[in-house]
């Protein structure tokens, strides 16, 4: 609208200026003119040398009726000789354009305040000496000249008001069609926002409204996703944590219904008792380690670490169970590492990795881990001669609480978290985590960080 309305509204004041100027300098011109030839009629009668008759005075009076204004003849010693309107005669009149009439300099000037136009012209001797005789001041109301103009200012004003109403009209119909569907593409998000989501939100009237839609309805679906994850985590907690409660209860149960029971007998009941008890204490354990690490704020405690001594230390801590099921540990290093890793939860992370290679391994059977790096990354593996995990499950098993064989997972006390804990390590050190199986050959794991760690 301003764009519109403020060029017309400048432009016309620019006019009415430029019109006026020029209408009271062509004026002016006309009366300096008509002037001239006036004073020149008055020198030649002798009028500035006393002479002064009644058709001369007739002259003058006509004259400034004629300008709408005052004429006054003043002679050299600043006397007015003359005064249309009679006021003035013989008086002495001494302003500054007068002195400067005198002086033979010629003045002028519009005063658009008063609607007066006033200008002095000397009155010289006709020979050739040229002297200065006088002044004539003429006093003019340009009144007559503004009117004309004036009324035409106001026709454009008219003018003005209309195309201003116009636009007006035509912006507000525009910004109503325009803005329709952003306020329809808001309504959506808001009725959404409430619960009231009827399918996705679809306004596709502009490119952008349907970039917006499409936007929202991505992260509208994740949300979703990510809610559904979430009551499904929750779940799961409950049911895993239920599990062992059960068994402890049952068996609680069944002492209690024993009455008189061998001494043994109670021994190996409060044997599983505490193996159950371990459990929970587990599940619970990764689970802590599982929401500390998902916690976005979760600082690592990163230093330039020998990652081939921290993997022959994982080594070592795990021979024992290795052992236990004759299984063969083997660390194959291709060069010194040294990497930015938080210790103690690549340690986590890689024990998981190890010890699931050892927990789903055949009697008699080897875990293999390898260490290797380029000038950007390290490389750990672990492959082990293990069961091998089905294809569909390949991608399930970084999942939390999810677990191949279920029975099998906990008859080796496996909480179906510890795959998911060492993924949400590597990811937290920026790095890549994957897995490759065969059923019935084996496993590996093949874990990619970055040497140098840079904070986000
Ligand atoms: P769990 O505590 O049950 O071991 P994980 O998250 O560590 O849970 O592993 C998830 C599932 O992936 C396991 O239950 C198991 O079925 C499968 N899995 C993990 N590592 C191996 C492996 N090296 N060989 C075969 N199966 C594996």
């Amino acid at each position: 609208m301003l764009i519109g309305t403020v060029p017309v509204i400048a432009m016309n004041q620019i006019l009415y200026k430029s019109y006026l100027k020029s209408e009271i300098s062509n004026s002016t011109q006309t009366m300096t003119a008509q002037a001239l030839v006036l004073v020149n009629q008055l020198v030649q009668s002798g009028y500035m040398d006393g002479n002064m008759n009644d058709v001369n005075d007739a002259i003058l009076d006509q004259m400034a009726e004629t300008w709408n204004g005052r004429i006054r003849i003043i002679d050299s010693r600043f006397r007015v000789i003359k005064d249309t309107y009679g006021r003035d005669s013989g008086k002495y009149c001494v302003d500054q354009a007068v002195i400067q009439g005198l002086a033979g300099a010629y003045s002028e000037l519009y005063d658009a305040g008063t609607h007066s136009l006033w200008f002095v012209e000397p009155i010289t001797s006709l020979d050739q000496e040229a002297d200065i005789l006088g002044a004539i001041a003429v006093n003019v109301d340009t009144t007559g000249i503004e009117k004309p103009l004036q009324e035409q200012q106001e026709n454009m004003r008219m003018l003005e008001v209309t195309f201003f109403c116009i636009i007006l009209l035509l912006t507000v119909f525009v910004l109503q069609i325009m803005l329709k569907p952003l306020n329809t593409l808001a309504d959506s998000i808001r009725n959404a926002a409430e619960g009231n989501r009827n399918g996705s939100v679809e306004v596709a009237n502009y490119k952008e409204t349907q970039r917006i839609s499409d936007a929202f309805n991505k992260t509208w679906n994740r949300m979703q996703i990510l809610d559904e994850s979430r009551q499904e985590f929750v779940s799961n907690v409950a049911h895993e944590l239920k599990t062992p409660m059960t068994s402890i209860r049952v068996l609680a149960d069944s002492l209690n219904s024993m009455g008189e029971a061998p001494v043994e007998l109670y021994q190996e009941f409060m044997q599983d008792i505490s193996r159950e008890i371990d459990r929970e204490s587990k599940i619970i354990d990764d689970l802590l380690s599982l929401t500390r690490l998902d916690k976005s704020g979760e600082a690592l405690n990163i230093s330039k670490m020998n990652i081939n001594e921290l993997m022959e230390l994982i080594l070592k801590r795990l021979t024992p169970i290795a052992n236990q099921r004759s299984i063969e540990l083997l660390f194959e290093s291709y060069r010194p590492v040294m990497a930015d890793i938080d210790e103690v939860k690549l340690t986590l992370a890689v024990t998981n990795l190890v010890e699931n290679a050892i927990k789903y391994n055949k009697e008699g059977g080897w875990v293999k881990l390898s260490l290797n790096a380029d000038h950007q990354y390290f490389y750990i593996k672990v492959s082990d001669s293990g069961c091998g995990i089905p294809e569909d499950a390949m991608e399930h098993i970084f999942e939390r609480f999810y677990r191949v064989d279920k029975a099998r997972s906990r008859e080796t006390g496996g909480t179906g978290l510890g795959l998911s804990i060492s993924k949400s390590i590597v990811l937290l050190h920026h790095g890549a985590i994957k897995a490759y199986s065969k059923m019935g050959e084996g496993t590996t794991f093949v874990v990619r960080i970055p040497l140098n760690y840079i904070a986000e």
